[in-house]
């Protein structure tokens, strides 16, 4: 294949040159990161799981009528997006305490919530992602008053279908990050879903055993990371029952399907 010009490299994902004007590829990597990167690992099979349950979980989303940068899935670690100019902004959707609100409050991780709460973080890693106030998003022109609540308002239908989604395989969605993008259509933009959604941005407990299915386990050393997120596919329906299923498997299934 011609080598594809790379647009962009993240800690966790590639972006390269799509086949079409306004497209790109993005790739999914097995690096993972922690604590603004300070944290470094490899996740072997990571980047096959999170491109094939981010394609899940943003093609339902779609079906409900989110909007979101998403085309199709291109092969087991590759996916064709729409380009968008991504808004500064990490909004963090929250239904129980854990991870830096329970540090910064001193409130016990598992303690529900009585409400919803979001979250706005600026997005840059010299500064280590501080959070923000829509005061400071607004003042600084990030994102409009629209544009800001288009968001609010997405990541609450995001949250209310998500934590349906996850309670009818047992799982309890804590808190998750979203990533917003703008598409332009000549001198009027609008907003849409951007990034991923994947046990890498979302803590995932067990309804039951209360264990954590995402990245928590690399953060903290818990081991098992990939049997986790394994998990979250399975129950999604995402891997083919029965077997012990290693991502190998479910690379040979694929290519078995040819997809
Ligand atoms: N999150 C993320 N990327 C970030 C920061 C947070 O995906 O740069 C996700 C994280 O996985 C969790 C939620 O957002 O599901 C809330 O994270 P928190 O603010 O508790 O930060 P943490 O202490 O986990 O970095």
């Amino acid at each position: 294949m011609a080598r594809r010009r790379q647009i962009y490299e993240g800690k966790a994902k590639i972006l390269y040159e799509g086949p079409e004007p306004g497209t790109l590829i993005q790739y999914f990597k097995d690096d993972a990161t922690a604590f603004n990167a300070q944290k470094k690992g490899t996740i072997s099979g990571k980047g096959v799981l999170n491109n094939r349950i981010s394609e899940h979980v943003f093609t339902l989303l779609q079906g409900i009528g989110v909007p979101t940068h998403f085309i199709r899935r291109l092969n087991m670690r590759e996916q064709l997006i729409r380009q968008v100019e991504i808004v500064p902004i990490e909004v963090v959707v929250r239904n129980v305490v854990a991870g830096s609100l329970s540090k910064r409050l001193g409130i016990e991780e598992g303690t529900p919530l009585p409400r919803t709460i979001v979250e706005y973080y600026f997005k840059d890693d010299a500064l280590g992602d501080p959070m923000v106030t829509d005061e400071h998003i607004l003042c600084f022109g990030w994102a409009s008053q629209e544009e800001l609540h288009d968001m609010a308002d997405m990541a609450i239908r995001v949250n209310d279908f998500l934590s349906g989604l996850f309670a009818g395989i047992g799982i309890r969605l804590v808190d998750f990050k979203l990533e917003f993008g703008r598409i332009w259509d000549n001198e009027y933009s609008r907003i849409i879903l951007a990034d991923e959604i994947s046990p890498d941005g979302c803590r995932l407990w067990d309804m039951v055993s209360g264990e954590k299915l995402d990245k928590d386990r690399f953060r903290r050393d818990l081991g098992g990371e990939v049997e986790a997120y394994q998990e979250v596919a399975r129950r999604l329906g995402l891997l083919p029952e029965g077997a012990d299923s290693t991502v190998l498997d479910l690379e040979k299934h694929r290519q078995r399907k040819g997809s």
